[in-house]
């Protein structure tokens, strides 16, 4: 299964505690990501991962590509709520598309470890 791991600017520092303490799970998977995203992940965890564009320069857009496809199986999108962004179209788009094709997304970081952990336990 493939998973997408994006993380607005504000949550980047989520998304890295939430890989270190989810490694062995996330290393199970071909993980996707968004430029920045991708490469601080990488950086900090060592894990391999697939990077798209920058979000804001279509990494977005790539990754609901994917989704659109049915070629993503689950979703960890930390969204900046209280940050106007300038790809906002786009990440409407691809939570859309998750919904549209019943995709897991987890928009939060307590939702992400729920997810993690159903993944761990092999109950999703
Ligand atoms: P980034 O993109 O990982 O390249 O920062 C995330 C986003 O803003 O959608």
């Amino acid at each position: 299964m493939k998973i997408a791991l994006i993380a607005h600017d504000k949550k980047k520092n989520e998304i890295i505690d939430i890989a270190k303490v989810y490694k062995d799970v996330l290393a199970e998977y071909e993980l996707y990501a968004t430029g920045t995203t991708g490469t601080l992940i990488m950086g900090e965890t060592g894990l391999s991962i697939h990077r798209m564009k920058s979000g804001p320069l279509g990494g977005d857009q790539q990754i609901g590509a994917m989704l659109a496809n049915g070629e993503i199986g689950l979703v960890i999108f930390l969204r900046d709520p209280l940050t106007a962004q300038p790809h906002e179209p786009d990440v409407s788009a691809l939570l859309r598309l998750c919904d549209v094709q019943s995709i897991p997304l987890a928009t939060n970081k307590s939702s992400a470890v729920i997810m993690l952990e159903a993944l761990k336990n092999k109950t999703f």
